[in-house]
């Protein structure tokens, strides 16, 4: 059967990473992206030109139709998808709670948390035995900051993370017995553009002698972890966190 997979946030950073990793792997890879079509379809094009199968769509994870548009497009054109990767996510610039505004503590939830509840619950509605599929694996990217709270950067963003934690947990016994395994992901700093949309694009340098490997990952280091996850070979792990963070 072929082996269909949807990573939102796909165009850059650990998404693009676990879209190619997954190509490699044989899967039909489609990406989800939000404004950097130019990213997205490179990505796509990088894969094709390996004789990968890829696709990118513009939808935004915050957005309910959206993401039911997405979901559909996959179904169009490959079939039901037996892999998802909830790594759409988003932070804002650095500030402590008493200088966040209700708008951007909305964005991010709404992005973060909400988005990834509407996806799982796209993809449960195709994977599950319950309602006619055959199994499949999600995969959550939550971050180590879901512990370490963020204090002075983004509580905000940390709290969307812990919701993620949870969300995996939740999930992960709902659908257990239905064929799906959920997992979640959680890296510590990773070298990614993220860092320059809380303002510190060297953000990870900064802050590497406090890990334990005194130094910051890299996108595909991530990917391996996530790919695992979704692959046979953790075919009896599920709820569980596997941090990618150079240690605690
Ligand atoms: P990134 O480089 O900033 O890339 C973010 C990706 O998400 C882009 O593809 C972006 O699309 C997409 N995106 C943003 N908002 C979206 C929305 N509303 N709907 C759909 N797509 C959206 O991020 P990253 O560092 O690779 O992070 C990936 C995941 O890992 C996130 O969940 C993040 O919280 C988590 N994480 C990252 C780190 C780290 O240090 N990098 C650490 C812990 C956890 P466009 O290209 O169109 O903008």
């Amino acid at each position: 059967m072929k082996k269909i997979i949807l990573v939102t946030g796909g165009s850059r950073g650990i998404g693009a990473a676990v879209a190619q990793g997954a190509a490699e792997q044989g899967y039909a890879v489609c990406i989800s992206y939000l404004h950097n079509q130019a990213a997205a379809e490179a990505v796509v094009a990088t894969i094709r030109q390996n004789n990968g199968e890829a696709m990118a769509v513009q939808a935004d994870v915050a957005l309910e139709d959206d993401v039911v548009r997405l979901f559909r497009q996959v179904d169009a054109t490959w079939g039901p998808l037996s892999a998802l990767v909830n790594n759409a996510g988003v932070l804002a610039r650095q500030a402590r709670v008493d200088e966040m505004d209700s708008a951007r503590i909305q964005r991010i939830l709404a992005t973060n948390v909400i988005g990834s509840f509407i996806c799982a619950r796209e993809a449960v509605r195709r994977m599950s035995t319950r309602h006619g599929g055959s199994g499949g694996a999600i995969v959550n990217l939550s971050s180590r900051a879901s512990h370490l709270g963020a204090p002075g950067e983004y509580v905000d963003y940390a709290a969307s993370k812990a919701a993620i934690d949870t969300l995996t947990i939740g999930l992960s016994k709902e659908v257990a017995a239905e064929g799906i395994r959920v997992n979640t992901v959680s890296p510590g700093v990773i070298y990614t553009d993220i860092h320059a949309s809380g303002g510190e694009p060297q953000r990870v340098d900064r802050v590497k002698e406090a890990i334990p490997m005194k130094r910051g990952g890299y996108p595909q280091e991530v990917a391996k972890a996530v790919l695992w996850l979704l692959s046979a070979d953790a075919s009896y792990t599920t709820g569980a966190t596997l941090d990618v963070a150079g240690g605690r």
